[in-house]
């Protein structure tokens, strides 16, 4: 690899600095050099000149919520499939979620995923430890020794720790080492549905998950966070009453950030209906899908449209912290071959994830540059990472996107282990075409 390397006459968007020009960046030696105009001239040799004309060039893309299942069940995805995923998908920097094979509630196992990490995968892997050992939910683990040992964050994602007094512990724990708790909301006695309850689910005859199911935990979490001062970061928010409540604590001074998944904003339940419509965006739909398809089962479940519009306008007041995506890739097995009440829960997400949020803002919805605040400076800054900016000096994490790169969602093009999508088939407008972590090229379509 040559030393220097310009992305040249791209639209770069570089939210840390309120940047949004035309411009040439230049890397060298794995760090950003500097933005501006490049002299055909002082091109030389050694130089390696990628044309961004017409495309996007932004800090790498950050997703703090991802389900890599591994280790335990590497059938679904691994680390490094997951980050070939990641990186094609635009994204540098991924945090992984603890609902492993054992989970990832032992220094040995989170630093067992760093390790990893570093050595088979392809963007850099943030590991978040459990709230409690096995994820019983039933004894609360190191948070200190985890915190250590590089855990970012404390979450039994995949289900509710039902225990307040142990999240009280986590919490009290959270403001001492001033990581997160990242919850995920649902009452389990309330929720054994398997779709959003409402009027699709009656006609459908599948038993289903009241709105009151995520929003009385949410509202639990937010009373702890309250009492404690510790930091709550409320994953995949689903209703727009959800986001209400977060955002009335968020007034009181409750320390509370929140997440948002693109899926929640242009899927509906409508979606389990069949009717594949990408709800407050300008994107052509799918067609028809056979009414409960596996792919749209997801956790929380998609929600009547009047929720998408609320999650949206909430995002457009800035109430939403980060953008994640809930990468939940599952095998064929898992998803088919029973009733859609036993089918697993969970989509893949990472390379669909920009291009749908980029349709908000195609509708008019965000500016580009808030589009990419959420997805790098936005968490970045919130989790305390040294990159999602294009600073001179910073660590070269760039990505370069075609907003109008066309192309179908099929096994062929996703490169996830899983496909689990309920966007297969559809025409997908806008795609990464360069992936670059520490100025190396780790992804180029
Ligand atoms: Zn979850
Ligand atoms: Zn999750």
């Amino acid at each position: 690899m040559s030393e220097t390397l310009i992305l040249r006459g791209g639209r770069v968007v570089d939210p840390a600095n309120d940047v949004d020009v035309i411009a040439d960046v230049v890397i060298r030696n794995g760090t950003i050099l500097s933005l501006g105009e490049v002299e055909g001239a002082d091109t030389g040799k050694e130089v390696t000149v990628h044309d961004a004309a017409g495309k996007l060039v932004t800090p790498a893309w950050i997703d703090m919520h991802v389900h890599f299942r591994d280790p335990g069940f590497t059938d679904k995805e691994t680390l490094t499939t997951g980050s070939l995923a990641a990186v094609a998908g635009g994204f540098g920097t991924v945090a992984c979620m603890p609902n492993t094979k054992p989970a990832l509630d032992s220094v040995r196992a989170i630093e067992d995923v760093i390790d990893r990490a570093k050595r088979d995968a392809a963007c850099a892997i943030l590991p978040i430890a459990t709230i409690t050992k096995g994820r019983s939910g039933r004894e609360a683990v190191d948070f200190e020794a985890l915190a250590r040992s590089g855990a970012i964050g404390f979450s039994d994602d995949g289900d509710t720790t039902a225990d307040s007094a142990i999240m009280r512990n986590a919490l009290e724990a959270s403001r001492k080492l001033n990581v997160p708790v990242i919850v995920h909301c649902e009452d389990k006695v309330l929720a054994s549905g398997a779709m959003h309850e409402g009027e699709v689910s009656r006609r459908l005859g599948i038993f289903g998950i009241p709105a009151a199911a995520e929003e009385i935990i949410i509202a639990r979490d937010l009373m702890l966070a309250d009492l404690t001062g510790g930091w709550l970061h409320v994953c995949h928010v689903s209703t727009a009453r959800g986001i209400e409540l977060i955002m009335e604590a968020k007034a009181r001074g409750v320390r509370v950030t929140a997440e948002v998944m693109p899926h929640h904003i242009v899927m509906s339940d409508e979606w389990v209906g069949g009717e594949r419509v990408m709800h407050n965006t300008t994107a052509p739909d799918g067609e028809d899908l056979e009414p409960a398809h596996p792919y749209t089962k997801v956790n929380p479940p998609l929600r009547p449209v009047a929720d998408t519009v609320g999650l949206l306008s909430a995002v457009k007041q800035g109430q939403f912290d980060i953008f994640g995506t809930d990468h939940a890739p599952h095998a064929d097995e898992d998803k088919f071959g029973g009733p859609y009440e036993a089918a697993a829960s969970g989509m893949t997400g990472i390379e669909l994830a920009f291009p749908c949020t980029y349709e908000l803002v195609r509708a008019g919805h965000l500016t580009v540059n808030e589009l990419v605040r959420l997805w790098t400076h936005a968490p970045a800054s919130i989790f305390r990472l040294d990159r999602g900016t294009l600073t001179p000096g910073a660590p070269a994490d760039v990505t370069v996107f075609d907003p109008e790169h066309s192309w179908v969602v099929s096994r062929d093009t996703i490169r996830s282990k899983s496909a689990n999508t309920p966007m297969i088939g559809m025409t997908m407008r806008g795609r990464a075409e360069l992936t670059l972590i520490d100025g190396e090229e780790r992804y180029r379509a």
